[in-house]
């Protein structure tokens, strides 16, 4: 594992997700070396780094939910296994903590090979990549994130690479340079975006499976959360499973993290069993609202509604007013308020509905009912 790739991919963990770096998410450094020698993890020397890594699911069966994307994926990987080739380019887009990361994972391990990790912005020059590419074995995994963040010229390297298996090397410059074509091992190439949009076309072609991870349902993330309460060893019942699955936003990161949040209200107010009113209890001390809103999704909708009418706003303006990056704002916080109908996107700016008005306890204006957005505005 490059140092840099893990630093870059960290920081991108923290820019995508604020509360990422409260020191217990999953995505730490001892994870990431973890993931990188997937096929043989050491011991960590740390049992609480230990634990909280082995969270993340290391098979389809521990995957939760996804069925169709887990039946695709294992098909493929069955397939290539039979072949004895290495699995197709596989390219996962979602929102941050649907488990992306965690499918490459996944992958290296479904096939019994090593997984290296990088991500697009820790691939700085061409030869950046030419290192990672050279340092593969027969079959291995090569995971980029954020790979919408590639620039160009890397892009370039990686399509001979993930087509044929080549890697151009350019030596000296100018009419001097001359090129030269080695051979690389058949590796697989798994890339995660938060944004599709952002792929080029070119690059997208050359996946094998192009997937969209959605948000999940209630019943999956219950059985996320009473799956990582067992790793963890936190007595939990069903309808206290219930409450913070409802409140996790749709998204299995967040279900862990509200976890261990209740888990700890548990043992130092209560007797250590989460039930569904300590559930809440905790839910409310952490900030986390029925609809589990937390304090940066509130506070953009009260900013849209309290003071700017309900909209339209531009996203820069509104980043802005809730102190947080645009790109956050967008990647992060948004995609959930507009699933949930509370937000919407138009050419001209981010608009509140009626569902939004009312979350907060205010009246809707008649602008913001039903039928009074012209709909041909809407993106
Ligand atoms: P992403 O790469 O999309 O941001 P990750 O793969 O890092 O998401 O997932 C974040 C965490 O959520 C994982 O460490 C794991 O604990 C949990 N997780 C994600 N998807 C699942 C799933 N389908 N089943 C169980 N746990 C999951």
């Amino acid at each position: 594992l490059a140092v840099p790739a893990g630093v870059a991919l960290m920081a991108r963990e923290e820019l995508l997700d604020p509360t990422a770096g409260d020191g217990d998410d999953e995505l730490d450094a001892a994870e990431l070396a973890r993931l990188a020698v997937m096929a043989a993890p050491g011991p960590s020397g740390d049992p609480s780094e230990e634990q909280v890594a082995s969270l993340r699911p290391r098979t389809l069966d521990e995957f939760v939910g996804q069925s169709e994307l887990k039946r695709r994926l294992s098909v493929i990987l069955e397939a290539a296994r039979r072949r004895g080739q290495a699995a197709d380019h596989f390219l996962f887009a979602g929102p941050p903590g649907l488990g992306k990361t965690s499918l490459a994972g996944i992958v290296a391990t479904e096939m019994d090979v090593t997984m290296q990790v990088t991500s697009g912005p820790a691939l700085e020059r061409p030869g950046d990549l030419a290192a990672i590419l050279t340092k593969l074995g027969d079959g291995d995994v090569l995971f980029i994130d954020e790979i919408h963040r590639l620039s160009r010229s890397i892009e370039e390297v990686l399509y001979p690479a993930m087509e044929d298996f080549q890697l151009d090397i350019v030596l000296g410059k100018g009419p001097a340079a001359r090129s030269i074509r080695l051979d690389l091992p058949r590796f697989c190439l798994v890339g995660a975006t938060t944004r599709t949009g952002l792929i080029t076309g070119p690059l997208r072609d050359r996946f094998g499976l192009v997937a969209r991870l959605d948000y999940y349902e209630p019943d999956d993330l219950r059985a996320i959360v009473v799956r990582a309460a067992s790793i963890l060893g936190a007595d939990i019942d069903g309808a206290g499973a219930e409450e913070i699955a409802g409140r996790s936003r749709g998204t299995p990161r967040i279900a862990n993290r509200l976890l261990r949040r209740v888990r700890d209200v548990a043992e130092v107010e209560g007797d250590g069993r989460i039930d569904a009113s300590t559930a809440r209890a905790g839910l409310e001390l952490f900030g986390i609202d029925s609809m589990g809103l937390d304090k940066v999704d509130r506070s953009i909708l009260t900013s849209l509604c309290a003071r700017f009418g309900g909209g339209p706003v531009g996203l820069s303006t509104l980043a802005i007013a809730v102190a947080e990056p645009s790109e956050t704002v967008e990647d992060v916080y948004e995609p959930y308020l507009i699933q949930q109908g509370m937000l919407v996107r138009t050419p001209r700016g981010r608009v509140a509905t009626a569902a939004a008005w009312r979350h907060l306890g205010m009246v809707p204006p008649p602008s913001a009912m039903p039928g009074a957005v012209d709909p041909s505005l809407f993106e």
